[in-house]
């Protein structure tokens, strides 16, 4: 009898607990202000965001909407290939 009473508690606990969890604001996403879809998550800052809404930000400059963490790689130096192009039209 008393076992039963204490399994009940646990559930219980178990219930208000998992109801604390899904009001954690981690869940927003900083772009759409809505609830995060398809969570990505950087791997330098850690800020997450819906994954088509960082595709968005990442096509218009590959920094994090947040924090400004640069990611991917620039290309900012196209002299070589330019060059080897020169070389074969003349
Ligand atoms: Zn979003
Ligand atoms: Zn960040």
């Amino acid at each position: 009898m008393a076992q039963r009473l204490i399994t009940r508690t646990i559930a219980n606990e178990l219930a208000e607990f998992g109801t604390s969890l899904g009001a954690d604001s981690g869940t927003t996403c900083t772009i759409c202000m809505g609830e995060i879809v398809e969570r990505t998550t950087l791997d330098k800052c850690g800020h997450s965001f819906c994954r088509t809404c960082l595709d968005q930000a990442f096509q218009v400059k590959q920094v994090c909407p947040v924090c400004r963490m640069v990611y991917g790689h620039m290309m900012v130096e196209p002299s070589p290939i330019y060059s080897k192009l020169q070389h074969f039209i003349h």
